[in-house]
């Protein structure tokens, strides 16, 4: 499948920026990146067919890590509390709360893409607002009930049918990259927005780490990121699905360098070698040597955050209250 910039569908890619493997989980093939030559967005070209797409997600929510994870987490709020997921729900209060949007009890909030449903306990947690989850994978919808008594649906966003202007806060966190058609997913995300509500979204962006690892660049990805935006495209596309931006951020993120030289070093498998436990001698290597590169990758990746770029974007948007 050939693939557009979604903001500049007219514009011919320049071809292959970026040829890369799937350095993220390991899996075989070749895929290569074109550059938009109006706005610099990264675009999958050419890209597999959603139908084609299966075997590389099939690693994203492992059965026997979730259950494993349900298991040691089964009514023990505090083990369910601790991670990034809560830091993230935290920087998300704090943002909203400076933009008077503090989520309140009689509020509901809606996370595209919510995996298995941390942020969104995080967030009821923090601030009592209603919460509900959509995520392709019905294994999140398992999970996130039965551990965290949050409501997912499974299925794609569209299928869901949201009645129009229902959330009063939408959250996409690192989802908008994998969806085939980004304006239509950010459209109606907006539609089931109140009027006067905020949207969040962050996506990975190529910054200065990106465009000097490029195939070995940590969040590159292939084949299931189809698209790196600029901020400024990201921003272009929330604009264009009716919503008035408030702010473009550029939070940090750790482990991008550490990961991005790990990858340059030959790593395969990122996710499946370092993030789980276990594994022979290798494995321990490639643990060993992300931890020793941490302190480097914490100092750069704040470095960067100072000079306003880094790995990843964030918009704040806003409904306008009034149709027009
Ligand atoms: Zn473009």
């Amino acid at each position: 499948m050939r693939a557009r910039c979604p903001a500049h569908p007219d514009a011919d890619l320049k071809p292959a920026v970026v040829t890369a493997e799937d350095r993220f989980w390991g899996l075989d093939g070749t895929f290569t990146y074109g550059a938009c030559p109006t706005c610099g967005t990264w675009v999958l070209d050419p890209r597999p067919a959603p139908a084609d797409m299966g075997p590389y997600y099939a690693r994203y929510y492992p059965e026997h890590e979730l259950t494993q994870r349900a298991e040691a987490m089964r009514d023990k709020p505090i083990a369910q509390a601790l991670g990034l997921e809560w830091l993230r729900a935290l920087d998300v209060v704090k943002r909203l709360t400076k933009l008077r949007a503090r989520p309140t009890a009689e509020q509901r909030l809606l996370d595209a893409g919510c995996g298995a449903g941390a942020f969104l306990r995080a967030m009821r947690e923090q601030t009592g607002v209603k919460v509900q989850g959509v995520d392709f994978d019905p294994k999140c919808r398992d999970f996130a009930g039965a551990t965290y008594q949050v409501p997912v649906d499974a299925g794609e966003l569209a299928q869901q049918a949201y009645p129009a202007g229902h959330f009063h806060l939408v959250t996409s966190w690192h989802c908008l990259e994998h969806v085939y058609d980004p304006q239509a997913e950010l459209t109606e995300l907006a539609r089931v927005l109140a009027p006067g509500g905020r949207l969040l979204v962050e996506t990975p962006t190529a910054g200065w780490l990106g465009r000097l690892f490029r195939g070995r660049w940590l969040y590159l990805q292939a084949p299931t990121h189809l698209y790196h935006f600029t901020p400024a495209t990201l921003q272009a596309l929330v604009e264009r699905a009716g919503l008035a931006v408030e702010a473009v951020r550029r939070p940090w993120l750790p482990s991008e360098l550490a990961g991005s030289l790990l990858m340059a070093l030959g790593l395969k498998g990122f996710a499946p070698r370092l993030l789980g436990r276990g594994g022979g001698w290798r494995e321990r290597l490639w643990r060993a040597g992300l931890w020793l590169l941490l302190p480097l990758d914490v100092l750069c990746t704040l470095l960067l955050k100072a000079l306003g770029d880094g790995g990843v974007v964030q918009i704040i948007a806003r409904k306008p209250a009034s149709e027009g």
